[in-house]
């Protein structure tokens, strides 16, 4: 039996690479001192796990923003805009690299960054490789040899960690038409070889590929490159033991395809596939290592060793010992550093604290199950079994986590309250004799500039150098001059501007009951950037009313309408550490009914247009096709749930960016919000498609221009825009507002692009 984890987070236990980084970047340090964090932070990373005793220590998992953009480095597939920094004198390895990352705009050069996306369904992103008809590969970068070299000389032999060739293909995009990336192979293949004969010299014995695209649906293509790059690699070194990793998902109906694979271990993913390991077992040759991925590498929560343990018996009483690793499912990456970080009790409660595990108690949980899963474990090993029992028990009975009144709820929820009182045409009717809205009436996404001022009373006043009352006067000026100002240029449904809001899930997550906050909780978004998610521990619910105060407060200012803002469940949810031990559609059916609550409120105090925000329902969607419809119908479900509490004539709006409608159009209808605004101008309205094929029939807000630039758009390209709207959607459904919140924006830029937004919106009704 053998322990191994199959990468940790690099971003160092107090974000000391993200510091660094951005350092680098402003031109503050030298590259030396980067590259001096870069290997601290490595030499820690791998201290720990020796001293804690892990077998098998990755190598090459470290990045300094991102390990698919180290591997496009390593195979040289640079995208040929990059030949100018590329072949500069002065100009660094790193420096290509970052510049690929980040984009370049320098000494006359003007170049784009690579494209970004969600690594599978996490909230990792990942730089996209770019892959030509002819693309060209070659050995470009020795990272992956010498951080190997590197551990070795901190007398580890590690275990190399390469994004399997396949998966690296699949996950490029074909920058030309013509040809299918997966072409690529043959060209690729040769890279991978001379990378291996160099570890293979300097002694290395096993080595890591990561294939999730094996849990995933492939196509014809992709199943029959998988044995031929592995029989190719296998035959090659076979002195050389290959790892294969899957996680994410099970393996499903690519199980013999994966367990057919001419190597010597693979990995599995028991936390989100548990019922695969009978087939797995029943499947796998008799020369294949089975690594059990055990303990959690997506959530935050304990390990449950007896629960653990079943499965690693299991596995050892049909394999034999020497036949099992025990790990993690995938890799620590996507969980924080180190709970013991975690000291003020104020924030977390020890007795939530003593139910969580991060990345650094999570390698201590794989050695222990190791020694609990041999012959006979010693005095402290079953010390620690009993304890774990303690906490898992504890977790199961606590009453911070169960709430008889919450679970009555749920029990008294029917598919009526999942329905308003009329159908679209009876509420629109409502409607518009309560609202009295103009044709291609204007609106916003919610948020208004956090400026440096705004953001800099929120840390004054957390600090207590501000009272709550000078805080609250603060932002009420704010507020007040937001709305002003909105009247002025006019604007037809206003916003209050959420200058009381540091994030859009943080914020209901304090106010709610259930949901449990970390001081240095902190998991890596994309580069530099990290994100701390909120964990929900435990049953939600809404003691008291969230954003009533504001909306209630902004309305008293005006006499026209102000849009209550609100998040949905769904992202709430998704932008979360969500407990384990229930269904993830059980936990937002309580978010939905709290949300649902604070509808109710809003509506009593006179808000009469509400926005339920859900730009995260598209990356909720699962991995494998065949589970889409289940989650998009709890995911409606808790959508509908929130929104349908009130009056025909109550207008309820939902926001979604950063989606694509096509596949899901259907689901989207079905939320049934009166309103919904998009993200559009990126696309010149390309996405309002599905919406038009679809006969989409309720209001919709297509983005009329693109918030994420500083750029300030024109009045006569927003009236082209809606032009092309127009000839494809009704005109009574349509309004005009920005692609997404105004909070990154500055007041000036704001300015110029909402009057001449407000302008175009006039024009074009003006036809009518
Ligand atoms: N109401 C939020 C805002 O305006 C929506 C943010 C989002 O969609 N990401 O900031
Ligand atoms: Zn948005």
């Amino acid at each position: 039996m053998q322990t191994h984890i199959l990468g940790y987070p690099r971003i160092g236990s107090n974000r000391e690479l993200k510091k660094a980084c951005e350092q680098y970047w402003a031109g503050k340090t030298s590259l030396q001192e980067l590259l001096e964090v870069g290997k601290t932070i490595r030499k820690q990373n791998w201290k720990l796990q020796q001293e804690a005793g892990i077998d098998l220590i990755p190598t090459n998992d470290f990045s300094f923003y991102d390990q698919v953009l180290d591997l496009t480095l390593s195979v040289g597939a640079i995208p040929s805009r990059y030949q100018d920094i590329a072949s500069k004198e002065s100009s660094t390895e790193l420096d290509l690299y970052f510049a690929m990352a980040r984009g370049y705009q320098k000494e006359g050069l003007d170049i784009t960054a690579m494209e970004m996306t969600k690594w599978f369904d996490t909230n990792y992103h990942y730089i996209v490789p770019e892959f030509q008809k002819d693309q060209k590969f070659k050995l470009f970068s020795n990272k992956i040899v010498n951080e190997f070299i590197e551990a070795k000389e901190e007398g580890i032999n590690a275990k190399p960690v390469i994004i399997g060739l396949v998966t690296y293909l699949l996950l490029g995009k074909e920058k030309e038409e013509g040809f299918n990336k997966l072409d690529l192979t043959q060209n690729l293949l040769p890279v991978y070889t001379e990378i291996l004969k160099e570890l293979e010299n300097n002694g290395a014995e096993w080595i890591q590929f990561d294939e999730p695209f094996l849990a995933l649906d492939l196509d014809q293509k992709a199943k029959e490159v998988y044995p031929n790059v592995y029989t190719e690699l296998a035959q090659q070194f076979p002195n050389l033991k290959f790892l294969i990793t899957t996680y994410f998902d099970g393996l499903k109906d690519n199980l013999s395809l994966a367990t057919t694979l001419p190597v010597d271990a693979l990995h599995i993913d028991l936390v989100r596939a548990p019922e695969q390991l009978d087939e797995v077992i029943n499947a796998i040759p008799e020369t294949l290592i089975l690594s059990l991925g055990v303990v959690d590498g997506r959530n935050i929560w304990k390990n449950d060793f007896s629960q653990s343990l079943v499965s690693i018996k299991k596995a050892i009483a049909a394999l034999g010992p020497e036949r099992v690793f025990i790990a993690p499912s995938c890799s620590l990456l996507h969980t924080p550093f180190d709970l013991d970080l975690e000291k003020n009790e104020k924030i977390l409660s020890p007795e939530i604290k003593q139910w969580m595990a991060f990345a650094k108690q999570k390698v201590s949980e794989i050695v222990l199950l190791k020694k609990l899963a041999s012959e006979n474990p010693d005095y402290n090993t079953l010390q620690e079994l009993a304890e774990n029992k303690k906490a898992i028990e504890n977790r199961k009975v606590s009453t911070l986590i169960h709430n008889k009144d919450v679970k009555s709820r749920i029990e008294l929820t029917t598919e009526n309250d999942a329905q308003r009182n009329s159908p679209f045409n009876a509420r629109k009717e409502a409607q518009q004799r309560a609202l009295e809205l103009p044709l291609f009436p204007t609106t916003t996404i919610g948020s208004f500039p956090q400026t440096k001022e705004v953001r800099s009373w929120r840390a004054q006043f957390k600090k207590g150098d501000l009272t709550a009352e000078e805080y609250d006067q603060l932002l009420k000026e704010e507020t007040q001059r937001t709305i002003n100002w909105q009247e002025e240029i006019g604007i037809d449904v206003l916003v209050h501007g959420e200058f009381e809001r540091n994030d859009m899930v943080e914020y209901f997550g304090e106010q709610l009951a259930g949901f449990a906050f970390t001081q240095n909780g902190w998991v890596q978004s994309y580069g530099s950037r990290c994100v701390k998610p909120p964990v929900i521990f435990g049953d939600v619910h809404r003691p008291q009313p969230m954003t009533v105060y504001w909306s209630q407060y902004a309305q008293s200012l005006t006499k026209k309408w102000v849009k209550g803002m609100l998040t949905g469940p769904v992202t709430i949810l998704q932008w979360s550490f969500v407990r384990d031990d229930q269904p993830r559609s059980l936990t937002c059916k309580q978010i939905a009914l709290a949300i649902r609550d604070e509808v109710s409120d809003l509506e009593k105090a006179g808000i009469r247009i509400i926005q339920i925000d859900e730009p995260a329902i598209r990356e909720g969607l699962p991995l494998r096709k065949a589970e889409w419809q289940n989650y998009l119908q709890w995911a409606v479900e808790a959508f509908r749930i929130s929104a349908s509490g009130v009056e025909d004539a109550t207008q309820i709006h939902t926001h979604m960016c950063y989606s694509e409608f096509n596949d899901i159009i259907h689901n989207i209808a079905d939320m049934d919000a009166d309103v919904i605004t998009i993200e559009c101008s990126r696309s010149q309205m390309e996405l309002l498609n599905a919406f038009a094929d679809f006969k989409y029939p309720n209001e919709i807000g297509p983005g009329v221009y693109d918030i994420h630039s500083p750029r300030v758009p024109s009045k006569e390209e927003m009236v082209e825009l809606l032009k092309k709207a127009q000839a494809v959607i009704p005109a009574e459904q349509l309004w005009v507002n920005p692609d997404c919140g105004l909070k990154t924006r500055h007041w000036d830029e704001t300015e110029k692009a909402l009057i001449a937004m407000v302008a175009a919106s006039k024009e074009v009704a003006a036809a009518y």
